[in-house]
């Protein structure tokens, strides 16, 4: 045929031919053609080379993850109701299987709401709880952004780093930026000091190291913009106005939730700052009402 007599004068054509698309897995134990589309459209809103596959079957889903383990980035699972093998036990088996490297999202109706039911889940080592298909896109996207080489190819290019705990290849700077808290924001200091990728300094909480000293340069978290040492700090309460609930923020090294806020920029008004952290690290836009107080600690 046509293919063989090109791959007989092109070999390396056999190579190209090979997909080499990142590979995402949907478990749904009863999914139908919505649901199907609903995959679909994922992958369409993340505008990265991704494929996701609809499996029914614990089975099956642990089969391909194997059998796919090269371009496998994400697997997402239904939560699951009465009599259908629960979800979360899926991604777990996943991520026991094939790594810690496999970013894993639950999605769920129910369980997304519930800040306990979410913490349960965090516990079990899955990476994100929802029912937004915004936001399933928005993972995606960040979990593929890099190219999936095969393993010989991996690590010739010295800009592309491996991450230091989970060992995931070919993140550029700014993926791995990314990557630390999106992966491994739970993780707890370490016995032994690992090494960065990007500057060989060895340090027992290195997710909080990478996120302070490898911001991207330009970025509102890049700290070499700040003129001056930090010296003013905000802290912001945030209450919606719909249920009366308020906004915490899950703080790196499993130092558990705290109010969002962070340090006040040389010459930035105050709440100018607020707003900025808000957005910065919990995407959530604030209108603020007033002042609850200010603190001064003079020091020597
Ligand atoms: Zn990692
Ligand atoms: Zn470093």
């Amino acid at each position: 045929s046509f293919c063989t007599l090109l791959a007989r004068v092109c070999p390396t054509r056999i190579l190209l031919h090979r997909s080499m698309k990142h590979l995402g897995i949907f478990y749904h134990p009863g999914a139908t053609a919505e649901d199907r589309k609903r995959a679909t459209a994922w992958a369409a809103k993340a505008s990265t080379e991704v494929e996701i596959v609809v499996e029914s079957s614990p089975d099956k889903v642990l089969g391909l993850a194997e059998v796919e383990r090269e371009r496998l980035a994400f697997v997402i699972a239904k939560a699951g109701t009465a009599g259908q093998p629960p979800g979360v036990a899926v991604l777990a088996s996943v991520m026991a299987g094939v790594g810690a490297h496999i970013f894993t999202i639950l999605y769920s109706h129910t369980a997304s709401p519930n800040a306990s039911w979410r913490l349960d889940v965090a516990d079990q080592g899955i990476h994100m709880v929802t029912h937004r298909d915004d936001e399933i896109a928005i993972a995606i996207r960040r979990c593929t952004s890099h190219p999936v080489l095969p393993e010989r190819q991996q690590a010739a290019d010295q800009h592309k780093y491996a991450c230091p705990i989970c060992g995931i290849q070919n993140l550029d700077a700014i993926a791995l930026w990314e990557h630390m808290p999106m992966f491994h924001v739970a993780v707890k200091k370490t016995r032994r000091a690992l090494k960065c990728p990007i500057c060989n300094e060895y340090d027992s909480t290195i997710v909080v190291h990478i996120h302070d000293a490898h911001a991207p340069p330009g970025h509102p978290e890049d700290t070499s913009r700040r003129g001056i040492p930090l010296y003013s700090f905000g802290l912001v309460v945030v209450r919606r106005k719909s249920d009366g609930k308020f906004l915490v923020v899950q703080e790196y090294s499993s130092q558990g939730y705290w109010l969002p806020g962070g340090g006040i920029d040389a010459g930035e008004l105050p709440d100018v700052a607020a707003k900025r952290e808000c957005l910065e690290e919990a995407g959530v836009k604030v209108k603020l009402t007033g002042l609850l107080r200010v603190e001064v600690t003079p020091s020597g």
